[in-house]
């Protein structure tokens, strides 16, 4: 295999990974609670910025020197914070219960 396949096939396997890790949804399975995504450096992104913003998300997040800002730790279900925006656009991130 030369050097060019190989970058090849590294590429394919690594977005084929990020499919997988980065399975956008805007609402949790079950309950259809609405979610939104945490970065290494502590800030929430909506989920359409997160879809919007794919390539340098999948970038930071599957190596080592990617922005911290884009490279996410998880995922998680907003229940009641009504004061939640997303870092990049600024929307409010939807709330399950508003604040309770
Ligand atoms: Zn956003």
């Amino acid at each position: 295999m030369t050097q060019t396949q190989l970058r090849a096939t590294y590429r394919d396997l690594t977005f084929r990974t990020a499919d997988n890790v980065l399975h956008v949804s805007a609402y949790a399975w079950p309950g259809g609670y609405p979610t939104y995504f945490v970065t290494n450096d502590g800030g929430s992104l909506c989920p359409q910025c997160v879809r919007s913003e794919r390539n340098r998300i999948v970038h930071a997040t599957l190596t080592t020197y990617g922005d911290r800002e884009w490279s996410l730790e998880g995922q998680d279900v907003n229940y009641e914070d009504d004061h939640l925006f997303c870092d990049h656009c600024a929307r409010q991130i939807e709330s399950a219960y508003g604040g309770v």
